[in-house]
């Protein structure tokens, strides 16, 4: 029985944002019902398991400066987890580089590239940029020698955009926090010379990761929220309804739910088709994983790695084990986690297994693997929006879906794909933690702290 809003809050999606969400929310003592379309939980956070061998959807790992969502962490990670700093590389002409590019390491590349990265950064001392796109954003962070080198077959070949047809916020989110060290700012000489000095004494950040995988967390998640009396129904998508200026139902396969308050993580764009309001263009990128599994171990150590160039299939390779060696069934045996993005229902995504001996071959030619016979599985996932494609009218067509879902007061946008939001994990529990405090705080429930509700002392 519901003892905060007048009927059940009903949660589309049980990824991290919808979990978290539902879990806080019964805390407080309300009704919740999370609908996830997945067999399993934890939506892009999840984990796949065969034989010994686990794979997240990449490499995932957590990182906040946020104590409440450190506290939250603390609560459902409990003592299984374990911390590493980062160690990644970029692969380049044949040969692998630490990454991020930081001023020190950019003495270890190639001599000509290395002396025309830093006129370039001389001449970005006196250079304006009009920062329309993601080319123009990161002509004026690195300059032209390691935009073209790094970032912009890359960038095509992962989006399948053109990076001048890409909006500056795909830079500006995802490059400064996913590829390039955030702390490093190298516009200009002056600025790469003063930063050099500040990062030579840096401490390392340490990364924490569920022991046996990404998976543990939100299995304890969903136990939790059972325990508490929630329900949590998985492999069936969720239908919305709307009547009367409100989602007046939710309909999971051949129940119907009559909420006072839906949570929608699911993408924007479905919401949106299914309210009848008008669907702008807001893709979202499909993804093919390649686990690997082999007999043996790899030359490299990294976590992972960035492979940009065209005539290699893969952009990314993560390997488990360097986060959590209880990943593998014994510790001669590798899991190497290979990344392909393509569009839902393309050619790539309908016979994405036909791609196999391709991701195999590849894996020798960069020196990971000496012949095939060490490969004794591959296995195949399709992964859907994995990442929402930031076109450059993104912004005005984000507002052309929020504005049309706003006429459905009782619907609360949520998480990385509900919002179309480039995000990371931490932003996604920390968004739940403040939208579980504005609808608590709406019902007329005594004001509540997030810090209250990160560390389960909120009912
Ligand atoms: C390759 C990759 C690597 C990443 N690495 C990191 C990392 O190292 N660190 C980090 O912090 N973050 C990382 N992230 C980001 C992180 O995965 C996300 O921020 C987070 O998982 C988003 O959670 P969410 O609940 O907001 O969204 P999602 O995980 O997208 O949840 C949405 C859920 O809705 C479900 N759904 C969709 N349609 C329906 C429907 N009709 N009915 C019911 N359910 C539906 C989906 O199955 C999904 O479970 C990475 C992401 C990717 C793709």
């Amino acid at each position: 029985m519901d003892t905060v809003f007048d009927g059940p809050v009903v949660i589309v999606g049980g990824g991290i944002a919808g979990l978290v969400s539902a879990q806080l929310l019964l805390e407080a003592g309300c009704d919740v019902t999370v609908i996830e379309r997945d067999d399993v939980v934890g939506g892009l956070a999840k984990s796949f398991s065969y034989d010994g061998f686990t794979f997240d959807v990449g490499p995932h790992r957590f990182h906040t400066e946020n104590p409440n969502v450190k506290a939250y962490l603390d609560r459902v990670i409990k003592g299984d987890g374990t911390l590493f700093p980062r160690r990644s590389e970029v692969y380049f002409k044949g040969k692998y580089y630490r990454w991020p590019l930081h001023p020190k390491n950019l003495l270890q590349l190639p001599k000509g590239l290395a002396a025309k990265s830093f006129v370039d950064l001389g001449i970005n001392n006196f250079r304006e940029y009009q920062v329309d796109s993601f080319e123009q954003y990161v002509l004026r962070q690195y300059g032209p020698t390691l935009y073209k080198h790094f970032f912009e077959g890359y960038s095509r070949k992962f989006l399948g955009i053109e990076p001048r047809d890409t909006h500056p916020d795909w830079a500006k989110v995802g490059l400064n926090r996913a590829i390039i060290d955030d702390k490093m700012q190298m516009q200009n000489l002056t600025q790469l010379l003063k930063t050099t000095l500040l990062q030579y004494n840096k401490m390392e950040i340490d990364f924490l990761y569920p022991t046996k995988g990404m998976w543990q967390a939100w299995q304890k998640v969903r136990a939790e929220i059972e325990r508490l009396g929630g329900r949590v129904i998985t492999g069936t998508a969720a239908r919305i309804q709307g009547a009367n200026g409100r989602v007046e139902k939710v309909f999971a396969g051949d129940e119907e739910f009559t909420p006072s308050v839906v949570i929608w993580t699911a993408p924007i764009t479905v919401a949106t088709r299914q309210l009848g309001c008008e669907t702008p263009n807001l893709p979202y990128l499909g993804m093919l994983l390649y686990n690997v599994c082999i007999d043996g171990t790899v030359p490299r150590d990294y976590q992972w790695c960035y492979y940009g160039a065209d005539d290699l299939v893969f952009n990314r390779i993560s390997i488990p084990k360097e986060f959590s060696t209880a990943t593998v069934p014994h510790v001669g045996a590798t899991g190497l986690n290979v990344e392909v993005t393509c569009m839902k229902g393309d050619e790539r995504w309908k016979h994405a297994e036909r791609l196999s001996d391709w991701v195999v071959d590849d894996l020798i030619k960069v020196g990971l693997i000496p012949n095939r016979r060490v490969v004794h599985d591959v296995y195949v996932e399709r992964v859907e929006d994995s990442y929402p494609i930031y076109h450059k009218t993104y912004p005005a067509d984000l507002e052309t879906a929020r504005k049309g879902l706003a006429n459905f007061p009782n619907l609360h946008l949520a998480g990385r794909t509900g919002m179309f939001w480039y995000n990371n994990m931490d932003h996604s529990i920390e968004n739940a933690m403040q939208l579980c405090k504005k609808l608590l705080r709406d019902a007329g429930k005594a004001e509540i702290e997030e810090s209250e509700l990160a560390s389960g002392t909120a009912a």
